[in-house]
């Protein structure tokens, strides 16, 4: 078997030699020269980035998470916070539900284990929204323990070392089996930074800088020629197109109309603007009667659907009395604490402003 040929050992010697050299310097980060003067990583800090991670990259990350830990500073702080100011700072990072869990798994640390992270792999996964990953990675990261840590970029440097050819997401339990094989007993919190390191900044996605790699000697993939192409896979089947209906209505006074989505699915417990249901023949379902105006389209792309909704707008009496939703007041509508879709209709229901900048970030 290809992946026997591979000396487990030496490789993750190379991979912490490589990362006491060279570890990326990161805001959630305890790096390895802190580390080795005996500097703990903080449970609160290190969770809080790898959920934040799932969503996006790094350099996208660096911002939520600075602002995130100057609002709440500990794991009680963020438990105490108001569910509303939670979801706006978040607003941008996309998958609402996750900063639920967030909230959800912060109050659950308080109430079952004094504020506390507990280290073991089986307590973290008994809490909410903390799935294999995130337990794995604090485990390790945060208390040092033998957990492997297995996302996107480890999976790609697995199966590029042990010349792994089966095409993912058939490939997984192989690739975490190795993953597991090569996480050493000594630092595994620093091992599992080096491989996400590794995976992230030299064994990259379409052209690994192998001459850079500090395994290069050992890497089955590269010496096969076939390490760019894998990890392989099945052809991803084509996403759906929806479409629907987003009404903005705008009340004489300047209130507007928002509407509080169902806690279950799409961008759930989130405000945005009345729509109609999204599907492949959508019918028109306006919240008010008006004289509806259209001002364009707007395209999103969800985990598994491409949405188009067609932009309406209108300008009501005071005394509309609308089917559903809620007039919010102008003093108290921020856009930019609307997911970003709605976010996008905001723009395109407002021709004549500049489309509003979220923190620095346009998503
Ligand atoms: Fe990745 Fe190349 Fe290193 Fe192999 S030698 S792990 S393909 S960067």
């Amino acid at each position: 078997m290809a992946n026997e040929r591979v000396d487990t050992a030496a490789v993750g010697e190379a991979l912490l030699g490589w990362y006491d050299r060279s570890a990326r310097t990161m805001p959630w980060r305890t790096g390895p020269e802190a580390r080795a003067r005996g500097e703990r990583p903080d449970p609160y800090r290190v969770w809080l980035s790898e959920v934040m991670l799932q969503q996006t990259t790094v350099a996208a990350v660096n911002g939520y998470f600075n602002r995130f830990t100057a609002l709440w500073p500990s794991v009680a702080n963020l438990a105490a916070a108001r569910d509303e100011e939670v979801m706006a700072e978040w607003a941008g990072l996309g998958y609402y539900a996750r900063a639920r869990n967030l909230l959800k798994c912060a109050r659950a640390v308080v109430d079952r284990h004094e504020g506390q992270f507990p280290a073991e792999l089986e307590t973290l996964l008994a809490l909410p929204g903390i799935g294999p990953y995130t337990a794995a990675a604090v485990a390790a990261i945060a208390f040092d323990r033998p957990a492997t840590v297995v996302d996107g970029n480890v999976e790609r440097v697995v199966a590029r070392l042990f010349a792994i050819e089966t095409p993912l997401p058939k490939a997984k339990p192989e690739l975490q089996a190795l993953a597991a094989r090569l996480t050493p007993d000594k630092r595994p919190g620093d091992h599992a930074q080096a491989m996400m390191d590794l995976g992230a900044t030299i064994c990259t996605p379409r052209s690994p800088a192998c001459v850079l790699c500090p395994v290069t000697e050992r890497c089955l993939g590269r010496r096969a020629g076939i390490a760019a192409d894998l990890p392989r896979r099945l052809p991803k089947p084509e996403k759906p197109e929806r479409r629907g209906f987003a009404y903005v209505v705008c009340r004489a006074d300047g209130a507007v109309l928002l509407e509080r989505r169902a806690e279950k699915g799409l961008l759930g417990g989130m405000l945005g603007w009345p729509t109609s249901e999204w599907s492949a023949d959508p019918v028109p379902a306006p919240p008010v009667a008006a004289d509806w105006q259209t001002q364009g389209m707007v395209r999103h792309t969800f985990t598994h659907f491409h949405l188009t909704l067609t932009v309406l707008t209108a300008t009501v009496p005071q005394g509309a009395n609308p089917d559903r939703g809620f007039f919010l007041p102008s003093s108290e509508f921020d856009p930019v604490a609307l997911p970003t879709v709605m976010l996008k209709v905001h723009d395109a229901a407002s021709p004549a402003s500049a489309p509003i900048e979220r923190k620095g970030r346009r998503r």
